[in-house]
């Protein structure tokens, strides 16, 4: 069986800096896997690359068999992948439901599109509770939850979330995993990005450890969860 997206050897560099450094993954439909490393291990680097935002040096990117490695980055959205970026990117003067349209603008189907608004307000209820407000007096927990709305909106095949977690409270963090649960009990496909390993190897089915622009180690969640090193380097155990 072919992989929704096939990742072999990618390599992207920053002028002679070389940010990722020839990694090789791969995510079934329907599965959650997780990059997990510290600042500057290359997880950004890597999910920019894969929506067309940066142009690798090597390697290759197959998203249900076909190469994205010419495909510009508006074409890649309407092939299925859809990315929420690290830092959120809403925009803080349009409304709230206006963001989320934002999402859809590949999209011609009324119908459809207020079903799928409606979605974002059943997954996230604070966000249909302001709906006609302006985007930047939400949280900062909220505005993470506008931008996984908005990037579920382009109804992808994949879903990239760049740190989900970052900068949030606990509470508000369980609750950003707990919607990337349920959208996986949905059958989203998700790649994640966590700095937060326990959290992202608690419901990811596989993940990959990042060093430095390379994959040091692979397992399903739960084996790396358990993993001596991982939790010693990324859990914070002696
Ligand atoms: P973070 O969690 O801090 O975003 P990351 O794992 O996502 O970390 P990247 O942001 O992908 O890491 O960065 C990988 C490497 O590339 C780092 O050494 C970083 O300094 C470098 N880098 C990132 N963006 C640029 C840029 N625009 N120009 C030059 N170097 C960059």
């Amino acid at each position: 069986m072919t992989a929704l997206l096939e990742v072999e050897d990618l390599r992207v560099a920053y002028g002679k800096i070389e940010a990722v450094k020839g990694v090789s993954f791969s995510v079934e439909a329907g599965e959650v896997v997780t990059l997990i490393g510290t600042n500057g291990a290359g997880k950004t680097t890597t999910l920019r690359t894969l929506s067309g935002l940066l142009k690798p040096v090597g390697g290759q990117i197959k998203f249900e068999g076909k190469s994205l490695r010419k495909i510009p980055a508006h074409k890649i959205v309407s092939l299925g992948l859809a990315h929420s970026p690290e830092g959120r990117h809403i925009f803080p003067r349009m409304s709230i439901e206006e963001n989320l349209l934002l999402g859809a603008f590949l999209r011609k189907d009324s119908a459809g599109i207020a079903k799928d608004v409606q979605r974002s307000y059943d997954l996230f209820p604070i966000l249909g509770e302001r709906r006609k407000q302006a985007a930047g007096t939400l949280s900062g927990g909220e505005q993470q939850m506008l931008a996984m709305g908005r990037a579920l909106m382009s109804q992808p095949k994949l879903l990239m979330l760049d740190e989900p977690s970052m900068g949030l409270s606990p509470i508000m963090m369980q609750k950003i995993m707990a919607t990337i649960a349920e959208l996986k009990a949905q059958g989203t496909t998700i790649l994640l990005v966590e700095q937060n390993a326990q959290a992202a190897l608690a419901l990811a089915d596989h993940g990959h450890v990042l060093e430095i622009g390379k994959i040091v180690l692979s397992g399903t969640g739960r084996d790396l969860l358990h993993d001596e090193s991982v939790r010693k380097a990324y859990l914070g155990e002696d």
